[in-house]
Order: C-alpha cells, then sequence, then structure tokens
C-alpha cells in the first residue's frame, strides 16, 4: 500500500515541472525537515524542475537549518503541484494559497481526519514525516538524489518528532531509515548542540516554570504561561511553548499540559501524555493531533479548569484500570 502510494506520489512529481511544498502553521523540526529535505532532494535530482518551500514561518531553533526562500508570484502558483507536508487538516496549512495549484499532494503522519489530496500519502504510525521522506528516498534511490544538507534536515525531523527516537511510533524502519540517512553524512555534534544549547534566560524561565507549575489530584502536571509571563521572560510564542517539555519526567504524572496566553485573548493549549490517549480532550476544544502529543485552543480562561477537570478525570480511568505505569 505505502509502496503504491509513495509510486504515485513520485509520478505526479514526475508531471509537474513546478512543485510548490507547503507546511503547517507553527513550523517544528519535523515540519521544516520533510518540507526543506523533500525540497532538497527533488531539485538535486530534477534540477529542470522549479521546486520551492512556499512558506515564510520561522522556527527560532531551527534557525541553523531553515534557508529563507524568496518570495513566489500568485501567478505562478496555478500550474504547479502543491505537495503539502506534515499537516493533516487544510486549515492547518500555513500558506493558504495552496488552493490556488492545480492539484495536491497530502505526505503526512498524523491522524487522518482530512483527504485534502488527490493523492493522501498517510502513514499514522510512522514516527515522523521525516520518516515517510526517508524511506521515499530510499524506495526510490535509483531515481532520486540526496546530499548532507537534505538529510541533515531530514535526520533532524526524525530526531525531534519521535523525541530522540524514544517515543513508541519509533520501529525497526525508523531506525534503519535513519542509519541510512545517518550514513550519507551529518554532523550529529553540531545538530545536537544547536537542539539541546539553551539562551541563559530561557534557563531562567524553566526554572520559573518548575517554580510555578501545579499537579492536579491524579496527576495532571501543568502551567499556564501568562501574558505577564511572557512579558517578565521576553519570551516569543515559540520560546513560551516549550514550557511543556519542562514538565515530561516527573513520576505520576502521565499528562501535562501548557496553557499560553495568545495575543488576541486566545489560550494556546499543548498536551502531552505517556500511555494515555488525549487528542480526544483536544479535539472537544477546537484542536486534535496525536494520541499522546497534542493541541487545542482556548477561547476564556474558564475552559482551563473544564479541561483540566476532563484530563484529571481521564487519568484517574486509566490508572485505575491500568497496571505498571510509572
Ligand atoms: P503542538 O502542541 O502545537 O506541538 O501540537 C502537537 C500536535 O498536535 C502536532 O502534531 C499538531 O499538528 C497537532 N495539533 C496542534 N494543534 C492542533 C489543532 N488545533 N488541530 C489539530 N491538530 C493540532
Amino acid at each position: 500500500m505505502s509502496r503504491e502510494l509513495m509510486s504515485a506520489v513520485l509520478e505526479k512529481i514526475k508531471e509537474y515541472d513546478r512543485i510548490f511544498i507547503f507546511r503547517h502553521i507553527r513550523p517544528d523540526g519535523d515540519c521544516v525537515g520533510s518540507s526543506k529535505g523533500l525540497c532538497e532532494i527533488l531539485r538535486l535530482s530534477f534540477p529542470e524542475k522549479d521546486v520551492r518551500v512556499v512558506d515564510w514561518q520561522k522556527c527560532d531553533y531551527l534557525a541553523f537549518l531553515d534557508i529563507e526562500e524568496e518570495s513566489v508570484d500568485d501567478s505562478l502558483y496555478a500550474d504547479a503541484l502543491a505537495v503539502v507536508v506534515d499537516t493533516a487538516t487544510s486549515e492547518r496549512i500555513s500558506n493558504q494559497k495552496y488552493k490556488l495549484c492545480r492539484e495536491i499532494v497530502k505526505i503526512d503522519h498524523h491522524i487522518p481526519v482530512e483527504d485534502y489530496g488527490s493523492i493522501n500519502w498517510v502513514e499514522e504510525h510512522s514516527s515522523s514525516t521525516c520518516e515517510m521522506i526517508s524511506r521515499f528516498y530510499l524506495e526510490f534511490k535509483d531515481q532520486l538524489k540526496i546530499n548532507e544538507r537534505a538529510a541533515t534536515l531530514i535526520y533532524t525531523g526524525m530526531v525531534t518528532d519521535s523525541g530522540r527516537f524514544r517515543f513508541r511510533s519509533v520501529s525497526g524502519d525508523t531506525m534503519r531509515a535513519a542509519g541510512a540517512i545517518l550514513e550519507v553524512g551529518i554532523n550529529t555534534d553540531r545538530l545536537y548542540a544547536n537542539l539541546y544549547i539553551d539562551d541563559f534566560d530561557q534557563l531562567r524561565f524553566k526554572a520559573h516554570v518548575y517554580n510555578k507549575m501545579k499537579i492536579t489530584e491524579n496527576g495532571v502536571a501543568y502551567i499556564h504561561v501568562t501574558s505577564k509571563m511572557q512579558e517578565r521572560f521576553a519570551l516569543t510564542a515559540e520560546k513560551a511553548s516549550a514550557s511543556v517539555s519542562y514538565m515530561d519526567s516527573i513520576r505520576d504524572s502521565l499528562i501535562w499540559i501548557a496553557f499560553i496566553d495568545n495575543s488576541d485573548g486566545t489560550i494556546r493549549v499543548r498536551l502531552r501524555s505517556r500511555f494515555v490517549t488525549i487528542n480526544d480532550i483536544a479535539e472537544k476544544y477546537r484542536g486534535g493531533g496525536h494520541a499522546c502529543a497534542s493541541g487545542a485552543t482556548l477561547l476564556k480562561k474558564s475552559e482551563i479548569r473544564k479541561l483540566l477537570d476532563e484530563a484529571d478525570q481521564k487519568l484517574k480511568e486509566y490508572k485505575e484500570s491500568n497496571e505498571g505505569w510509572i
């Protein structure tokens, strides 16, 4: 099935002289890695084609990878193939001009909720979209080319979206594909330095999160990163959102949530869990995502308590009916 879909994607790419690559809002490692990595592979393999990532939203912690793309005239979209990576629903595509393209191909690893492409290659059990791109390259190695930059982009997405190869979505296939990509030649010292080193001020904010975080009766750890807090630590939205990952290893806490005030008065919710499925909770609050990593949006502060109560109840039920969690 996956081989057939990969072939269909490659054949579609061959049909077009212009390929525009799209991705989701607030790009993360997998999003940048898969869009730019695929772009690089296609540029190397089909130098006569016009291949570009047509999205300009930035991700600060990946600035070391993300080379600026030129702006694109609107008239160029009409005869382009849109390849949308790592984006479950069309409303989350950051550059909505994808609608101007002649045809759409979707490549994604989220739970499938919307088939917005004419080809939808979706593997919800893949650890990352970058893993899919790496397998795409490996499957058609005789026709596609790769270089160190493309390999680094793809490997970065595999590393970041799998929690450094820790999540349960990581399979033997993930590791075999990662191994093959690593062998292209990647400066892992530089990569990991870029991923792990934090600004001094960000560490101060981290300490503040540890001071202020709370835990519900059954073990949902949470923090509300208020506008005031964001001002005090001069946080960008991206830096504020990192707070969720600071709570990822608290004993007995199988769900952890960051509520982050947006400038428009809404509240961004980042939900994470170990063992427990939480995307159903996110879906009730205008969100979605993966079973153990989801996002949502709250319209008013009172919804925080409601969402926390639901998460707490869920965790209570999980603990009552499961053994062996830590
Ligand atoms: P985040 O906490 O924003 O990193 O999101 C975690 C996961 O949930 C990512 O895979 C997102 O694509 C997905 N996600 C976040 N927000 C939404 C949303 N509003 N609707 C659907 N999926 C979402």
